[in-house]
């Protein structure tokens, strides 16, 4: 290269010397000789030789009106004979100007045009418009000692004088590229600080978008700060049309209650209507667990992941009595044994007449109504009591209880006899320690009178 260089150099001032004793202008010189410079080796002997041919013929006859034109003649000749003969290479390199500002030095105009074409055929992909450096770009030949860059070089150099793009970080979003930044780490720390606003403690919280960065030419239009692109990707930014979306994946753990049946057995060992619970139901509960994945609040994926019985169901199983019902038999409970109003209750009581503590209810009614048995049973007792119940029907019952009818005007039972609910079993008067026609009704548990009313229904 140096080599080279010294080589020009001194074709240079062989040149200037001889443009001197041509009287001519350097400068029209140098013009004349970097055109013929720019012709391949072969062309300049060629040349040469031509020169040679018409100096050896314009020496014949040299008139005074020649003598300029040979004399200049000569010098080109010389001046052609050092460059091709003393340097194996053109010295001439080729400034390449960006806007009027000389920005390097290739080697050839085919160089340069390469290059324009190259950055043009970039810039349009780049733009994804048809871009042309058109007036942007000249080249000018220089002869002075300048080293031509290679071609990749002053391609970048060309593309970096391109105010249309700039080489950064390049912003894809879904493999699109919407914007650019300086600096890479800007985009990762704005998306962690989106998911970290977003963050919930049972859920994977994420961008449902792929957000990648690339260096290299992008458009200048899409650089962005970092406080553009915050706005840009926001979420929450409905304007922004490259508004990431929040994906978060969660597990929902879904309880099911299945309620017991009941199951009835028949069971011919108990009367009809009578019962028993053989087993008691519990309800079964089943957990299914989901994988969800939620975007932008809207459910898009749910997938059952897994189903269990926590509990399992087990049926109530009831019996049920089957065989027929003697009438007779006791229910439990007891009805009321007569129409009428109650004139007194059970307890203590202010009376000029019996007891003042109260051990049944008074029923009132009409002579001679009928009174029911309040369930069924045996009958214990039927007709005169002494001791001021007058006339008396007593019922045992198949629990044990008792019930007690008296003042009746007559029974219409007798001892031993099985009677069933709402039989008649004696009618209304007014016998014994009575005041008026009523039914005495007593109830007694154990033998101890209790309070009819709260057995009563
Ligand atoms: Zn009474």
């Amino acid at each position: 290269m140096k080599k080279i260089m010294c080589a020009a150099r001194r074709a240079a001032d062989s040149v200037s010397a001889a443009a001197k004793a041509a009287g001519k202008r350097t400068a029209e010189l140098k013009a004349e000789v970097l055109s013929a410079a720019a012709e391949k080796r072969s062309a300049l002997v060629k040349a040469v030789s031509e020169k040679k041919t018409a100096f050896f013929a314009a020496a014949k006859d040299i008139s005074p009106k020649n003598r300029k034109k040979i004399r200049r003649t000569a010098a080109i000749v010389l001046a052609l004979v050092v460059i091709a003969s003393s340097t194996p290479f053109v010295p001439v390199v080729y400034a390449v100007s960006y806007e009027g500002q000389e920005i390097g030095y290739v080697s050839s105009k085919e160089d340069a045009q390469q290059i324009i074409d190259d950055v043009e055929y970039q810039a349009s992909e780049i733009l994804g418009e048809n871009f042309s450096l058109e007036d942007r770009v000249s080249v000018t030949s220089v002869i002075s000692g300048r080293s031509a860059a290679e071609n990749d070089e002053m391609e970048k150099i060309v593309l970096d004088s391109v105010e249309e793009i700039e080489e950064l970080y390049g912003v894809y979003i879904d493999g699109e590229l919407v914007a650019a930044v300086k600096d890479e780490a800007t985009v990762d720390s704005i998306v962690s600080e989106i998911v970290a606003e977003y963050e919930e403690d049972d859920a994977y919280v994420s961008i449902n978008e792929s957000v990648a960065t690339k260096f290299g030419y992008v458009p200048s239009s899409l650089r962005r700060d970092a406080v553009e692109l915050r706005d840009m990707l926001d979420p929450e930014n409905e304007e922004s049309e490259y508004a990431l979306s929040i994906k978060k994946a969660y597990i929902v753990r879904e309880e099911t209650t299945t309620p017991f049946e009941t199951e009835t057995v028949s069971d011919s060992s108990m009367y009809e209507g009578q019962s028993k619970v053989i087993q008691n139901g519990v309800d079964g509960v089943s957990v299914a667990t989901y994988a969800v994945v939620e975007i932008d609040g809207v459910v898009v994926e749910n997938t059952l992941v897994s189903e269990k019985v926590e509990t399992e169901v087990v049926n109530k199983r009831v019996a049920k009595g089957t065989k027929e019902r003697p009438s007779t038999i006791s229910y439990g409970s007891y009805m009321f044994p007569t129409n009428g109003q109650i004139s007194s209750y059970f307890g203590y009581r202010n009376v000029s007449v019996g007891s003042s503590y109260h051990q049944g209810l008074d029923i009132w009614g009409s002579y001679g109504q009928a009174i029911w048995a309040a369930d069924g049973g045996e009958v214990t007792f039927a007709g005169w009591n002494n001791g001021g119940y007058g006339y008396l029907v007593v019922i045992r019952h198949d629990n044990g209880e008792e019930t007690y009818y008296a003042h009746c005007s007559s029974v219409a039972v007798s001892v031993g006899e099985r009677v069933f609910q709402g039989q008649t079993i004696a009618y209304m008067g007014a016998t014994g320690t009575a005041s008026g026609v009523h039914v005495h009704f007593e109830v007694r548990v154990g033998g101890t009178p209790v309070d009819p009313l709260s057995c009563l229904k």
